[in-house]
């Protein structure tokens, strides 16, 4: 068997800061496994550039010029995290035999790519890159982080703990990744789904380089909101659930409010009544709300939208032209 061909897909938004430093060590890694005849010299290293505002394209149209084993594609705009990954994947996919995706800030210990390709050759189409310890993070972004793990888990969302979008696919498994259809994407809870054989790698997540987070807490909660929403109804049952309880108790309210009239014991409760009425408003109010965030997620994959467009790519526009097919150039 030959040595397989690895695609290392590099989200960027706004990252022109970090950029010149991290791309040298990403060749670095990929040159020290290629030497190390794990993987073929053919591999490259792929930016997704995410409707970034500043020079970063610039940069990688730069690095595409300098170095034929790095290679970039623009989204027509910025689309968010897990869309430029997607798009990277979907891009890398024919490409090559195996995926790694990073982000781009140097937080993830590129050697814990070497473990990721031992475990690939060792017949897993999947490695998550879990990190072992925060310590790097700040306390409130550790402490979110971990929040947010424990709540998607409890919402049924299954997720793999402290891993974030670092990981290994192989082709195979992105064939059937590219099946999954949906818009509303949450890709770390997506990818068990697919199965096959998976494990685990560990490694110590350091501080960013340089630049900042686009992960502030507003964008957290989104993400964990679409995670859960995304992936399991278990809050639709909760609220039908609640609902049940809340009718069966009101039932129980009526049949007490009865015998008080009945019996001639009742008094002037209006404020009893304005607290339930109240209460019953509140609740009715959140759980359409819930409701109606998943009948918004239905109207987004009903509607089908594409959910990546790459406007321009390195290799259409002067750069080297890479190594295999051509044919979802078409657009470029
Ligand atoms: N990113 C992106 N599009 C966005 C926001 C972020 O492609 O709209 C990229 C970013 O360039 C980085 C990765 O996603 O490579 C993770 O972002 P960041 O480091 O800001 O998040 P954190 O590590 O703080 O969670
Ligand atoms: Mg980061």
């Amino acid at each position: 068997m030959s040595a397989p061909v690895l695609y290392i897909v590099v989200p960027c938004y706004n990252e022109e800061a970090v950029l010149p430093v991290t791309s040298g060590m990403f060749l670095d890694k990929l040159r020290q496994l290629w030497t190390a005849g794990k993987i073929s010299p053919e591999s490259r290293v792929l930016f997704v550039n995410d409707g970034s505002r500043d020079g970063t394209w610039d940069i990688i149209c730069g690095l595409a010029r300098q170095d034929e084993h790095f290679l970039g594609i623009a989204q027509s705009r910025n689309r968010g995290h897990q869309n430029a990954v997607l798009a990277g994947l979907m891009e890398a996919m024919e490409r090559c035999d195996i995926t790694i995706s990073i982000d781009c800030d140097g937080q993830d210990d590129l050697n814990a790519m070497d473990e990721m390709v031992d475990a690939y050759l060792d017949g897993c189409d999947i490695v998550y890159g879990v990190r072992s310890s925060r310590e790097s993070d700040t306390f409130f972004k550790r402490a979110t982080a971990q929040a947010f793990y424990k709540f998607l888990n409890a919402m049924g969302a299954e997720v793999v703990y402290n891993h974030a979008d670092y990981r290994l696919m192989s082709a195979r498994a992105l064939r059937e990744f590219a099946k999954f259809k949906e818009v509303n994407l949450y890709l770390r809870g997506m990818v068990p789904l697919v199965g096959f054989k998976s494990t685990c790698v560990y490694y110590e997540r350091h501080e960013r380089l340089a630049g900042e987070s686009h992960y502030p807490l507003r964008k957290m909660i989104a993400l964990a909101f679409d995670g859960v929403t995304s992936l399991s109804v278990k809050p639709i049952r909760f609220i039908t659930l609640a609902g049940l309880i809340i009718s069966l108790l009101s039932f129980l309210g009526i049949i007490w409010a009865l015998i008080t009239a009945f019996t001639g014991h009742s008094v002037a409760g209006w404020a009893s009544t304005a607290c339930i009425v109240c209460f019953i408003g509140g609740v009715q109010a959140l759980f359409l709300g819930v409701i109606g965030e998943y009948v918004g997620k239905i109207y987004l994959e009903v509607k089908a939208r594409p959910r990546y467009i790459i406007a321009e790519r390195t290799w259409g526009t002067g750069g080297e032209a890479p190594h295999s097919t051509q044919e979802n150039n078409t657009h470029a």
